[in-house]
């Protein structure tokens, strides 16, 4: 699968210490059970300026869903 859906990344934030928008940098902070946190740094002094978690099917392996139940048989009663 080489679609990628969606990937909303902020090319620039505001930096509070450069005082100004700076291009960022996204590092994977950490690896949730349901996504990843990411973390933005600005690219010039490395401060952090914000957080974003990514969620989606593409980091779980296949989802199981287990069915417990029996598939339901339906009759056209037209
Ligand atoms: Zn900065």
């Amino acid at each position: 699968m080489s679609q990628q859906f969606g990937t909303f990344t902020a090319s620039e934030l505001y930096c509070p210490k450069c005082g100004r928008a700076q291009p960022v940098r996204e590092r994977l902070l950490l690896v949730l059970h349901n996504g990843e946190l990411h973390e933005f740094l600005c690219s010039r002094c490395a401060t952090s300026l914000g957080k974003r978690t990514v969620t989606g099917p593409a980091v779980t392996p296949a989802a199981r869903r287990p069915q417990l139940r029996p598939p339901r048989t339906r009759r056209l009663l037209r």
